[in-house]
């Protein structure tokens, strides 16, 4: 983009604490590259309160990259990134842009959880193990205090009977929902999910798919990546299809699913209907 692109709106996330009309992520001109290759190129995305926004596109079209840039999992090029009204990643020091501290990224992102495809539970640790590490060792809990956050986690997501197992008894879906309990029990205002269903067995998807829509009916504020487009109709108050590193359609699901004559988006949904 042009060079005085990222600091109006970078400059103005620095004196005002919080967004306005409560966007709790708003996506300026984002853009991101590997080496040669521009993955993200010029995103703008609004997620306001209680909102369920579903990213739908091909394999390489920038959705991982998007949400890893909105968890500051990845560094961007240009562009701003707020997460309740706040930078993420960076600051200006005399009108340029400087890379945030290590404090200051951990202070921007404390509300945003993430949930993977992979789900990442270490395998020498309890479900409710898996769930205590972070609020021991990054939020400072006693141990009995993060055992009973950990325990009414996992019954959130239907797993208090398994709170002493090992993951490797535990199957795909349940593992999953151990690692949207870890999550949660950061008690994150925005959950960030890259295909939490993928690799799954499908008959496991439907018990992970019930934790997330009793999560949206919660009112949490979710970035769901995802094939699953049953959920995103069903679930999505709007639906984003991102297209080689840029929001190609985005609109309610009925408008994205039926009604946009885009036709790589027409071409794309001929694999799901
Ligand atoms: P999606 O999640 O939509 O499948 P990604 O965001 O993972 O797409 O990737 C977008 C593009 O960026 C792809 O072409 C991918 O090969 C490339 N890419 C992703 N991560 C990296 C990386 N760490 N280094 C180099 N290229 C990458
Ligand atoms: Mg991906």
């Amino acid at each position: 983009g042009a060079p005085g692109d990222a600091a109006a709106p970078a400059d103005a996330a620095g004196s005002a604490a919080r967004a306005p009309d409560g966007a709790l992520i708003q996506v300026r001109g984002l853009r991101k590259h590997y080496g040669d290759v521009e993955v993200l190129r010029g995103v703008d995305l609004d997620i306001g309160k209680s909102e369920v926004v579903c990213i739908i596109g091909p394999s390489g079209s920038g959705k991982s990259t998007l949400l890893r840039c909105l968890a500051f999992l990845e560094e961007y090029d240009a562009g701003d990134v707020l997460i309740e009204g706040e930078l993420l990643g960076y600051a200006t020091r005399n009108g340029k842009r400087v890379k945030a501290s290590h404090a200051q990224i951990n202070h921007a992102r404390r509300n945003v959880g993430m949930v993977f495809q992979q789900f990442n539970l270490w395998p020498h640790m309890t479900a409710a193990g898996n769930v205590m590490e972070a609020l021991q060792r990054v939020r400072g809990r006693s141990r009995d205090e993060a055992r009973r956050t950990a325990l009414a986690m996992l019954d959130r997501v239907g797993l208090a009977a398994r709170a002493d197992a090992y993951p490797a008894k535990l199957s795909g879906g349940q593992q999953q929902r151990v690692a949207i309990a870890r999550a949660l029990a950061m008690e994150p205002h925005i959950m960030l999910f890259d295909e939490p269903t993928s690799a799954l067995d499908p008959e496991l998807v439907g018990e992970v798919l019930q934790v997330m829509k009793q999560l949206a009916r919660d009112g949490m504020t979710m970035a769901v990546v995802t094939h699953e487009m049953g959920f995103a109709a069903q679930v999505a108050d709007k639906v984003v299809f991102i297209d080689e590193g840029r929001i190609a359609v985005q609109g309610s699901p009925h408008d994205v699913f039926h009604d946009a004559d885009h036709p790589r988006l027409r071409q794309f949904l001929q694999n799901y209907f």
